[in-house]
């Protein structure tokens, strides 16, 4: 595997003046954070200097990716492509998940409706906001004219990064020239075509897409615009559906992976790319259960690229919001797949407030595991329920595992009461704890001095509980007599 530079190689080439102008205290905390890409080299002014050219150079060079970024659209959703380590997530991390586009006609009559609502999509999961990452618009009418004008009409309609597709050079070129300042990806370069787009991405400074079935054939296209001075090149390798096809998409995009990451094979060494929506070309739908069968292994396609990593994928399902299951599916399946497995899934402990809660609202007590908190509330919320979570600090682990391991212990949750306050909050002193701790109940009581309520075991069930069981002055009655 090709080394990484370790903070002190990066170290010896930076100013060491300590400066802090970067915003950090010093050269060190610089040379860590650039490693972690919390930072990048443009952000130390020293180094912009021309005396610093050299040092400049090999930081560049030490710090350049095995396998290179490529950056397309601009402004909030730029979308990065590729630029990882390792092979495996856990080895490291992957630092840019698996970019998605949907594939749009450039002749759709409901283009512009459709943009919109595609560029609209969010669906929030456990705290994140996932969303498409660019329209991959496709030359069907064969037209330079119809081409150039729905190339207009995306960005005109929409900040989404846009992926120009045509195996025509002129009819590719006319389009990325009117819609240039917007960095489209331009798909694609051939052994054909490669002098004439290589010339023009080159020029206007724009990304291109390789293609070619034939491996070492995309390696010399790759090689070929690089000497011409490209700069950033994805690599698609075909994407295939025919009888025993199939592996060998998936042997392909691997390939390319270990020889850019593994071997620092520089003609390699750019994002992959796969194409699900290729399966569409040649088929007829017949009815629904057609169509059913063909989405489904489309989205098998596409999910099994992201397990190995591909840099980025098109799909031709999803466009339409009867599919939004296609599209719910992929972006959840590439959040578990990048997200990064050196962050522990914890959040901070702490009292939260939903909605409006008053002085009779009940106060859920959780653990602070960030896959626990985050369906707690939505569940809440979404029953239109007013309330208080309590995140009692277990270290980010789970109700389950924290209550055998003793971090959601009676001490535990009476020390969150105390430190965070949540019965100043309302005219009670009841905490409703989950039913998989109900065995700490009686010591909660004691330690913290209030009625503590076993609730439900899932949270889903908060809704039947709040009508059957929340009845806080019936509780503090009974709290009162004791
Ligand atoms: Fe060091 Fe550059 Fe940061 Fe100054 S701006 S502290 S020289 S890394």
């Amino acid at each position: 595997m090709v080394k990484r530079a370790s903070p002190l190689e990066i170290y010896k080439f930076l100013d060491k003046s300590n400066c802090k102008e970067c915003g950090l205290e010093t050269c060190m905390a610089f040379s860590t954070d650039l490693l972690e890409r919390n930072k990048k080299l443009s952000d130390c002014p020293h180094l912009q200097r021309p005396k610093q050219a050299k040092n400049l150079r090999k930081l560049i060079e030490i710090t350049t990716p095995p396998q290179k970024p490529v950056e397309f659209g601009v402004g909030e959703r730029l979308c990065t492509i590729g630029g990882e380590e390792v092979i495996y997530r856990h080895s490291l991390t992957f630092y840019n998940e698996m970019a998605i586009a949907i594939t749009l006609d450039d002749n759709a009559e409901d283009l512009i409706d459709t943009v919109k609502y595609l560029t609209g999509i969010v669906i929030s999961r456990l705290g994140d906001d996932l969303k498409l990452n660019a329209i991959a618009l496709k030359c069907v009418s064969k037209d330079a004219e119809c081409f150039k004008n729905a190339a207009k009409t995306v960005v005109e309609n929409s900040d989404i990064p846009v992926i120009l597709c045509s195996f025509n050079p002129e009819i590719l070129l006319a389009a990325a020239a009117e819609i240039k300042n917007k960095k489209p990806l331009l798909y694609a370069v051939t052994k054909e075509s490669w002098e004439k787009i290589g010339s023009f991405a080159f020029d206007e400074d724009l990304p291109v897409v390789c293609f070619s079935n034939d491996i070492n054939e995309l390696i010399s296209i790759s090689a070929s615009l690089q000497k011409m001075g490209v700069r950033e090149i994805v690599l698609d390798p075909g994407t295939f559906f025919g009888e025993g096809d199939v592996s060998d998409t998936f042997d392909n995009i691997i390939q390319l992976r270990l020889a850019g990451i593994n071997s620092g094979d520089e003609n390699s060494g750019w994002p992959i790319m796969g194409v699900p929506a290729a399966l569409w070309k040649d088929i007829k739908v017949k009815n629904e259960k057609d169509l059913w069968k063909f989405q489904y292994k489309e989205m098998i396609r596409a999910c099994i690229m992201a397990a190995i990593d591909t840099s980025l994928i098109i799909c031709h399902t999803g466009k339409k919001k009867e599919d939004i299951w296609a599209l719910l599916a992929i972006l959840t399946f590439r959040q578990n797949v990048f997200s990064d497995p050196r962050v522990y899934p914890a959040i901070d402990p702490g009292l939260e407030q939903i909605g409006e809660p008053g002085e009779d609202a009940p106060i859920f007590c959780t653990t602070n595991y960030r896959m626990t908190v985050y369906p707690v509330r939505e569940d809440i919320k979404s029953a239109n329920i007013d309330a208080y979570l309590l995140s009692v600090d277990t270290g980010g682990i789970g109700v389950e595992s924290a209550v055998a391991g003793g971090q959601y212990s009676s001490t535990a949750i009476a020390e969150a009461i105390e430190e965070y306050k949540p019965f100043e909050k309302v005219k009670h002193r009841i905490i409703v704890i989950p039913g998989m701790g109900a065995r700490l109940s009686g010591a909660v009581e004691d330690d913290a001095n209030c009625v503590c309520i076993v609730g439900p075991r899932d949270s889903s069930g908060i809704p039947d509980f709040m009508k059957k069981r929340w009845d806080p002055a019936k509780d503090m009655a009974e709290f009162a007599e004791r």
